[in-house]
């Protein structure tokens, strides 16, 4: 990636790197010198911004799994572990992984606060 950008020749998939270390790919280029449309990669500052158009999301928990998880963990407070480790090794078992690069996926976006779901997917 070059570190000046002639607007008027940046096409449509080039990747660039944005301030504060955030990574985009371009969309289109109405080519006015002005203005760029693109989709965040990475957005270390701001998370929320990854993933807001374009690409397919990634697939967050079936109920039933999240159930089995929430099971998962309830044993492994029983067994004195604490909840997260039953839960969390669950879904990890079924191939899903935490991701922090991603916004929060909560049903109501963690108004009410975040669940233990809350950015698992796969
Ligand atoms: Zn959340």
């Amino acid at each position: 990636m070059a570190d000046i950008v002639n607007l008027f020749e940046v096409e449509p998939g080039q990747k660039l790197r944005l301030y504060s270390e955030a990574t985009a790919e371009v969309v289109s280029n109405p080519r006015d010198g002005v203005w760029l449309f693109v989709r965040y990669l990475t957005s270390p500052e701001d998370p929320d911004q990854v993933n807001i158009s374009g690409g397919a999301p990634p697939a967050v928990p079936e109920a039933d799994d999240i159930l089995a998880a929430l099971r998962a963990g309830y044993r492994s407070i029983d067994e004195g572990y604490g909840f997260y480790p039953g839960f969390d090794g669950w879904l990890a078992s079924l191939g899903y992984q935490r991701r922090e690069d991603i916004p929060c996926t909560c049903p109501d976006r963690g108004y009410r606060g975040h669940l233990p779901e809350c950015r698992w997917v796969r």
